[in-house]
């Protein structure tokens, strides 16, 4: 079995900025097991004093785009004015994929052999729930050990993004120049999600086309209706192999940090965030308490097939279910 540390060992280690107590405190809170979850629950506890620092950006866009280029340069930039980078990622599809988006070592290994820098491959879980959970605890343990900024990845497939959203500072979107077809292949609801969007690999022949989505994108974003934040997303272009734009970038997120703390909206947001996670925990636990009752696991075996075929109704047997789960008088 592995070995465990005690709370305050992990507490210590994450503190003093110990890499490798950190990776250790990160893979309890990964932990399926219900005491190691009960010992990373007090340590995030502890710890909690101790977060809140750092700027938590998000990062999206479809697989292609270049992400982990953008992250590991981007990152690197960063690094090289003297910040500390962390880097996640959120990443439901990856138990199918068998290989987590940050998982392939040869990814991002220049940013990952700089002290400054910390990666962690995406966890594995079932449920998005379950993921963004753990994701949501390793940032609050990242910002504990002193990372200046956390970097979120996640792929462009819709429910992630709604999640990373949930939990951070700024949402940024890497989007494609295409020929003509600008605003396909992105979900609308993406867009009106991003605080800033990047067009990404403005470099070599694409540079005048970059230049040239930039101003439709821009058109396009003026559509949207402002949040609460009053914040219309600028669109810059930057490329990766060139590092052009990687600058304004972090110049647009700190602009953005500068005025919503200004305003208030920046705390405002994390409020809302702490209480949304509340929410799913809620959720996440109560239904893992759920399917974890062997009376509804018997009872989901016997009856599936009778749903599936149409013969029993869904919402009568999750009532059968969950009356049999409490077991007391039909609800
Ligand atoms: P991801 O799937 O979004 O993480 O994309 P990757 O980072 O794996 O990049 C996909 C491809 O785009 C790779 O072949 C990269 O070399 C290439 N790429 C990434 N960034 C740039 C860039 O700034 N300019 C150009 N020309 N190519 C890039």
């Amino acid at each position: 079995m592995r070995k465990r540390l005690t709370l305050n060992e992990y507490k210590e280690g994450v503190l003093a900025g110990d890499r490798t107590k950190l990776s250790q405190a990160i893979t309890l809170a990964e932990s399926s097991l219900e005491s190691d979850q009960a010992l990373a629950s007090d340590l995030v506890q502890q710890l909690l004093p101790f977060t809140g620092k750092s700027v938590r950006i998000g990062i999206t866009g479809v697989p292609g785009v270049g992400k982990s280029t953008f992250i590991e340069a981007f990152g690197k930039m960063l690094v090289e004015q003297g910040k500390s980078v962390a880097v996640l990622a959120v990443d439901p599809s990856s138990q199918k994929s068998k290989g987590s988006i940050l998982g392939d070592k040869t990814r991002m290994e220049k940013l990952a052999s700089d002290k400054r820098a910390f990666i962690r491959p995406s966890p594995t879980g079932s449920t998005l729930g379950g993921v963004s959970s753990k994701t949501r605890e390793a940032m609050l343990l990242c910002e504990a050990a002193g990372f200046d900024a956390i970097l979120i990845e996640t792929v462009g497939v819709g429910q992630s993004e709604t999640a990373v959203k949930s939990m951070v500072d700024f949402f940024l979107l890497l989007m494609l120049s295409g020929a003509g077809d600008e605003l396909q292949g992105i979900k609308k609801g993406i867009m009106e999600m991003a605080d800033g969007v990047v067009i990404h690999k403005a470099d070599g022949d694409n540079l005048a086309k970059a230049k040239r989505a930039k101003s439709t994108y821009k058109n396009a974003l003026h559509l949207f209706p402002l949040g609460d934040n009053k914040w219309s997303a600028p669109v810059i272009t930057a490329s990766s192999l060139t590092g052009e734009g990687l600058n304004e970038c972090w110049q647009m997120i700190h602009s953005y940090q500068e005025k919503m703390q200004e305003s208030g909206f920046w705390e405002a947001n994390r409020s809302e965030q702490r209480l949304n996670w509340l929410e799913e925990n809620m959720q996440y636990l109560l239904g893992r308490l759920f399917l974890g009752n062997p009376k509804v696991q018997e009872m989901l075996t016997q009856n599936r097939s009778l749903v599936a075929s149409g013969k029993l109704s869904p919402l009568a047997l999750a009532r059968d279910l969950m009356q049999a789960f409490f077991n007391q008088k039909k609800l």
